[in-house]
């Protein structure tokens, strides 16, 4: 059942018009459904139910507070990728015991700061990042709890710019050479194995590459258990990819029935990092066109919103589906949709086929909640937009629309200059 959907040929997000959001709101705007997201977490619980799991919502996909305060809220942990994620996960009540820690540039404040906090464990991606680890627990006194980020060469057949697990990406150790790493890690003072982790890309939309990884780092576990290495936490990353064209991916739980069979009679819990499958069809973005414009070769359609609120479509060749607010039945319409920011590369759709638009209409970006505001920007001095959430007939207001003022926070003048 999708939450977002056409009445009487209003476009309607669970039981609220769009267009009253956008008048309330203005635009361009994100609104996201309280209730798909309830829905998506708990079939990630369901689908896992019968293994000691933890799912750990990736916080880079959508990081609004309420959202992570939603899905905490629900029995979510959070995957982190930096200080300014567990700063936001924390405040969002998500407790530390659920947090685990990636990314290939973790600074030595960021790692004091975890560490200190008690998170559950870092996914190591370096010699000399595991290294600084236990140096930085030495002096605190601590231990760190580790695992290490396993590259497995496993090709997600995923765009490239969202592919991790093959030897030429910079994420992870050399499934070859983990071993060697782990037994290097044991013999660290400060440091407790606790797992092995691995995530090798986005928008998968087939569970072969999940499985085929799986296997490989089950074998690793098996040989570090030789080694006397006991790995307690398996932690599969996130990347289940979501519809936004005529994609099928598979669902959390034929994800957990494939991958069932592997995991049975091991006594290990598994770690969970799903983004883009909860939050990705849990928001739209709306924006307004400003103009219709007869170029030489095609029509644009520039609408209030644009690359710098929604990047994906500059940044990846992302395809969104656009739909008209209000459904007017009118002729259909070849055309590009673009933004209002000074860049070519700035558009939302290209070659798109819709209903005809003229100034004023409302669109929808459908499937835009994850990626999308956090990685908004305010490129071109524009104010970042405002976010809503939606549940049932209720809306609230989640991020203010930014101002003027908020675009110059910060900025200080030398006193030369004054
Ligand atoms: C980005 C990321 C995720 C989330 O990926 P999705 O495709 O959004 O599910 C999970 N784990 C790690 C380590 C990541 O970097």
């Amino acid at each position: 059942m999708n939450y977002f959907r056409y009445r009487n040929g209003l476009l309607h997000a669970e039981d609220v018009p769009v267009d009253l959001l956008a008048g309330e709101y203005g635009t361009p705007l994100y609104v996201y459904s309280a209730r798909t997201l309830e829905r998506h977490f708990n079939a990630y619980e369901k689908a896992f139910e019968r293994f000691p799991h933890i799912i750990c919502y990736a916080v880079k996909a959508n990081s609004n507070s309420a959202i992570l305060r939603l899905l905490g809220s629900l029995g979510s942990g959070a995957d982190i990728v930096s200080g300014g994620e567990l700063y936001r996960a924390l405040r969002a009540g998500i407790s530390p015991r659920k947090i685990v820690y990636a990314g290939v540039g973790k600074r030595d404040d960021e790692i004091e700061y975890a560490l200190k906090k008690g998170i559950l464990m870092f996914n190591i991606e370096s010699a000399e990042e595991m290294v600084r680890i236990d140096e930085i627990a030495g002096t605190l006194g601590k231990k760190a709890p580790i695992a290490l980020r396993i590259n497995p060469d496993i090709d997600p057949e995923t765009h490239p710019y969202i592919s991790t697990g093959l030897r030429k990406h910079k994420f992870g150790i050399p499934i070859e050479e983990a071993v060697e790493y782990y037994r290097r890690a044991r013999g660290l003072k400060n440091t407790r194995i606790i797992g092995v982790h691995k995530h090798i890309g986005s928008q998968i939309t087939t569970i072969t590459p999940f499985v085929d990884a799986l296997e490989r780092v089950l074998v690793l576990i098996d040989r570090l258990r030789e080694e006397g290495i006991e790995i307690r936490y398996l932690d599969i990353g996130g990347g289940l990819g979501i519809r936004y064209s005529d994609e099928s991916p598979p669902h959390p739980g034929q994800l957990a029935r494939k991958i069932s069979p592997l995991l049975r009679g091991r006594d290990l819990t598994v770690v969970l990092e799903p983004g883009r499958s909860i939050v990705g069809n849990a928001g739209i973005m709306v924006s307004r066109v400003l103009y219709l414009k007869e170029g030489e070769e095609r029509t644009f359609v520039i609408a209030d919103g644009g690359m710098n609120d929604l990047m994906r479509p500059t940044l990846y060749d992302a395809y969104h589906e656009i739909v008209p607010v209000r459904k007017r039945r009118r002729k259909k319409m070849t055309t590009d949709i673009v933004g209002p920011i000074c860049e070519s590369g700035d558009f939302l759709a290209r070659g798109r086929v819709i209903e005809s638009l003229s100034r004023g209409d409302l669109i929808a970006v459908l499937s835009a909640g994850a990626y999308g505001f956090s990685m908004a920007s305010n490129y071109n001095s524009r104010p970042r937009a405002a976010e809503v959430m939606v549940r049932g007939d209720e809306h609230y207001l989640i991020r203010k629309r930014e101002e003027y003022r908020d675009l110059v926070r910060g900025e200080e003048i030398p006193e030369f200059l004054r």
